[in-house]
């Protein structure tokens, strides 16, 4: 079986095509600009050289057909007949209350994706673009949705309700729901996997961090916590978010600076974060670099990144009654051993010792703790779109029976 799985944003698209008998990736790429000028695709099948097609793509619809003439070009390509791909998984980030796990898609799911749009504007309208067209392109090929979403549904009321008037939670759907899901499900099981042991007998907690950043507790193998709340804007310091902080500071810019709900969404989704703090950059590269070389500020965005990090991962602690792995995944969680030493400094009275020769690691699993630590210290490069792929399997398979 063939899965293509599909990440669509509002001007880029990403995909990766899969050989499911083995979970070999055949082919990735990249498309960027799509109805902006200079769109541009970057094809890399597996075993040749990468591929780069720049001309117009006005729409997702031709950015699609384009990626499916990569797939199966005589000489890029990987497969002879856009038929051989049995099924596609499409990411959408947000799932509401109503999505719990992936599902097949059909006109009707269509509509109430439709409905849940109203909770992510910016993000799962990009996607139901790419969906649509792919469906237009492949009408006789199964595609599923996997939701960012689903893997926090687990979580309890006590989790997962905001303080305010519950008529607005019934109203509105204002409550947390927490992001990266997918991530955090695939390192979450991948850590129960690499150390022997059964999920349902453990208490990990998972900290995805990169450009956006989250930490989810994760009991007995179900999501119970997790930092991103109603929107990703919630919880750890980010690459340009600013994560948790008062409230009234909201109302503070509106009434006192009478800047409108646009200017404070914008100062606090663009402009804060390690950006704001810094003024040198959102990217973390640059951050240690400039810390490095003495730069004051770019060494305190650096602090409260590790400092709130760390209250998360005590805080979740408190949460589950205990640790058994602390796993670190995404862009900096596996690329930065100075991230994760820092963030682990005063923990280790949860029960672990930091290997400093094993944790010189950057994109490979590893178990960075000492032999004899309690609690385990992993680094888990993740897998977003393997997740996409195994989920749409199983459903096209159960759809068959
Ligand atoms: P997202 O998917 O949220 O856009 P990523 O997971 O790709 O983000 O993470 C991007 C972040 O990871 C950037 O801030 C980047 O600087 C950081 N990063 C990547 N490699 C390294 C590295 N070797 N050292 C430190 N930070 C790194």
């Amino acid at each position: 079986m063939k899965v293509l799985v599909i990440n669509a944003g509002s001007s880029s698209l990403k995909y990766q095509l899969y050989d499911m008998s083995n979970e070999a990736v055949l082919a990735k790429g990249l498309v960027e600009r799509i109805g902006i000028e200079g769109s541009l695709l970057t094809h890399r099948p597996e075993g040749k050289d990468k591929h780069v097609i720049e001309t117009e793509m006005p729409d997702h619809k031709i950015a699609i057909q384009l990626v499916l003439d990569a797939l199966v070009d005589p000489v890029v390509g990987v497969i002879k007949n856009v038929d051989e791909i049995t099924a596609v998984g499409h990411r959408i980030v947000h799932g509401g209350e109503k999505y719990s796990s992936s599902v097949l898609l059909d006109d009707q799911l269509m509509e109430e994706l439709k409905e849940v749009s109203k909770l992510a504007p910016l993000h799962n309208p990009p996607a139901l673009i790419g969906i649509r067209a792919c469906r237009e392109l492949m009408p006789h090929t199964p595609m599923t949705a996997v939701f960012d979403t689903s893997f926090h549904q687990t979580m309890d009321p006590v989790a997962y309700m905001y303080a305010i008037p519950y008529e607005l939670y019934e109203s509105d759907k204002i409550r947390r729901y927490g992001f990266h899901g997918t991530s955090h499900k695939y390192v979450a099981n991948r850590a129960a996997e690499m150390l022997n042991r059964n999920i349902e007998d453990m208490k990990i907690v998972t900290c995805h961090l990169g450009n956006g950043s989250s930490v989810t507790a994760v009991k007995h193998g179900k999501a119970i916590d997790t930092s991103m709340g109603f929107t990703p804007l919630a919880g750890l310091v980010m690459g340009t978010r600013t994560g948790d902080m008062d409230p009234a500071i909201v109302t503070y810019l509106m009434s006192e600076k009478g800047w409108d709900a646009k200017a404070v969404d914008n100062l606090m989704n663009k402009k804060s974060g390690v950006l704001g703090v810094s003024g040198v950059s959102s990217d973390f590269r640059d951050l240690e670099k400039a810390a490095a070389e003495g730069n004051k500020r770019a060494q305190l965005a650096l602090d409260m990144f590790h400092y709130r990090v760390r209250k998360y991962i005590g805080s979740y602690a408190a949460a589950m009654g205990g640790i058994d792995a602390i796993v670190f995944t995404a862009g900096l969680g596996e690329n930065s051993p100075m991230a994760r030493e820092e963030i682990l400094k005063g923990l280790e009275f949860l029960g672990f010792e930091v290997d400093l020769a094993k944790d010189n690691v950057r994109g490979k699993e590893v178990i960075f703790s000492s032999d004899n630590s309690r609690v385990k210290l992993m680094v888990i490069p993740t897998n977003e779109e393997l997740m996409i792929a195994r989920d749409t399997k199983v459903l096209v398979q159960e759809a068959k029976h």
